[in-house]
């Protein structure tokens, strides 16, 4: 690992500001995909502004007929909140089953979101539940935000404060791990309210996405039976020494029909 600056920030400014100075400054949050990526020399920053222990960045309330989650609460304090529980219990499941125990008590949404892996839970989340991501400047809509592979729209010294998920009707999230990591090969998140269903897959592609046959099947009748002939084609899908791109295919239309049946 190459020698960096370390900083600690005390608010939302004082972070933005340290990464704008330095010469190639990034956040840390919980560390538990930043520090491998240093480790491995896939990244050389200069200066490291550590943001775990900003208030304004963390906790759970409830604003109306959303749920907001501020960007350094941590994997187990979203499984643990009665708030998460109460209004969407797909997301408190869905956060418990990140990871191990280690993974789940240090990594945060917000650095789960900015990472951007492909395989992780959070994105299907946002993106069928509707979230908006607010950073320091903006409000970023999901479906905008992850743009590709370890890809998103944010600025290089753009801070992710908060994750602003509308309370749905019903939702629940359905996943088949990696045995070893606990990743998605496959991971499958739906959300209904009203006729708005959403189907929302991560871990099958370069980044997460929707299947609009599934949602228009599910919005005339939300059943497992409402998916069953409809499958998605293997192009375009991540195949590696895991799981075949047929395999993922074949993956995303069970995880959905487990997830309908859960929600
Ligand atoms: C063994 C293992 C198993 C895992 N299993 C899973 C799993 O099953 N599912 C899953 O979804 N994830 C999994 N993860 C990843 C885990 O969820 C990480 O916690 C998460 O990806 C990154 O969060 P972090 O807080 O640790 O971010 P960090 O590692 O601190 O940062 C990651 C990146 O995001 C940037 N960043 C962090 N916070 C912000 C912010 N607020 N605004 C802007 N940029 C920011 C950093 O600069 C860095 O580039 C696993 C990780 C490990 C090590």
């Amino acid at each position: 690992m190459k020698e960096f600056h370390f900083h600690r920030a005390s608010s939302v400014a004082d972070a933005v500001a340290a990464v704008k100075g330095a010469s190639a400054g990034k956040f840390l949050a919980g560390g538990q995909s930043l520090l491998p990526v240093l480790k491995l020399e896939m990244a050389e920053p200069s200066d490291l502004v550590s943001i775990s222990r900003i208030k304004e960045l963390r906790g759970v309330c409830v604003d109306g007929n959303k749920l907001l989650i501020g960007a350094v609460t941590t994997h187990a304090e979203v499984a643990a909140s009665s708030e998460v529980k109460k209004h969407i219990p797909g997301l408190a499941a869905l956060a418990e089953h990140i990871g191990d125990a280690q993974v789940r008590n240090r990594g945060t949404i917000g650095g789960s979101v900015a990472h951007a892996d492909p395989a992780a839970d959070y994105p299907a989340a946002l993106v069928a539940l509707g979230a908006t991501i607010k950073t320091d400047r903006r409000a970023i809509a999901a479906e905008d935000f992850f743009t590709g592979l370890f890809e998103t729209a944010l600025e290089p010294d753009e801070l992710v404060v908060a994750v602003h998920f509308p309370i749905p009707e019903k939702s629940a999230y359905a996943k088949f791990a990696s045995h070893a990591s606990k990743y998605a090969l496959c991971g499958v998140m739906v959300s209904k309210t009203g006729s708005d269903v959403r189907v929302a897959v991560t871990g099958a592609g370069q980044k997460v996405f929707r299947v609009p046959e599934m949602e228009k099947a599910l919005a005339a009748r939300f059943e497992p039976s409402a998916l069953d002939g409809i499958s998605i084609s293997a192009d375009d899908l991540l195949s590696d020494g895991q799981a075949s791109a047929e395999y993922r295919a074949h993956l995303v239309t069970v995880m959905a029909k487990r997830a309908v049946a859960a929600a």
